[in-house]
């Protein structure tokens, strides 16, 4: 695990000189999901603090506990979230990457009050407009925007998964474009394969599973792309 964490990091700090970025500017997200419980706490001992899940119940029974023993965690929800889970994300994430709807919106809205705790969201959006997609249509996005804001909502950035078949460049710089017509500074794209060129396309955030804990056997496909 040191190893692979080792390698990825010297990669992200390659494709950030060969951009002309400061490595600083990346975070690494390592995509914890399915993962047992050894490859977690190997994670841990390496260094590494940045975790995203996309399952909030799984991600529960893995880091509230967790959470004690390393005060420096910082917990991603990269999966779709559902409104009747709202208020369990919340309490347990420090960023949800995840809100694509209005109706989300407002559940996280109402369920941050209540829980007296508001994570940072970023909005992820369907670049490909694939119809079995998680995330809101490009020309939904100004609407759902001004929504989180006048809700309250501490909104810093966009997040995609672009379509498995194509080439993820044109994707990644859709993403960057909106981010920037919206004023909003985090991006999170870049995962395994393509982490690299999301860097070039200006990614702040990069979301690495299988490249630091190997292929996954559990059936993750479906927010795969
Ligand atoms: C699983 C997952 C990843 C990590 O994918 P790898 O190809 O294993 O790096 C990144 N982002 C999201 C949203 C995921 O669900």
């Amino acid at each position: 695990m040191a190893e692979r964490l080792e390698t990825v990091r010297r990669r992200i700090g390659r494709a950030c000189r060969i951009a002309g970025r400061e490595p600083g500017g990346v975070t690494l997200t390592a995509v914890s999901k399915t993962q047992p419980d050894p490859a977690i706490e190997a994670a841990l001992t390496a260094g590494q603090r940045v975790f995203g899940e996309n399952r909030v119940q799984e991600a529960q029974a893995r880091w509230f506990g967790r959470r004690a023993v390393h005060p420096d965690l910082e917990l991603r929800l990269i999966g779709p979230l559902q409104t009747n889970k709202a208020a369990d994300a919340v309490v347990l994430f420090d960023v949800i990457e995840t809100l694509d709807r209005p109706k989300l919106a407002a559940a996280l809205a109402a369920a941050s009050e209540k829980a007296g705790r508001s994570p940072r969201v970023l909005i992820q959006v369907n670049t490909g407009a694939e119809p079995q997609k998680a995330g809101v249509d490009p020309g939904e996005l100004a609407a759902l925007v001004t929504q989180a804001r006048t809700l309250g909502l501490r909104l810093e950035g966009l997040m995609c998964i672009p379509p498995a078949d194509e080439a993820a460049g044109p994707h990644f710089a859709l993403l960057r474009k909106l981010a920037r017509r919206h004023g909003l500074t985090a991006l999170s794209m870049g995962m395994s394969g393509d982490y690299e060129t999301a860097i070039r396309f200006g990614a702040t955030h990069v979301r690495v599973g299988s490249a630091l804990f190997g292929e996954r056997n559990a059936p993750a496909a479906p927010f795969r792309g």
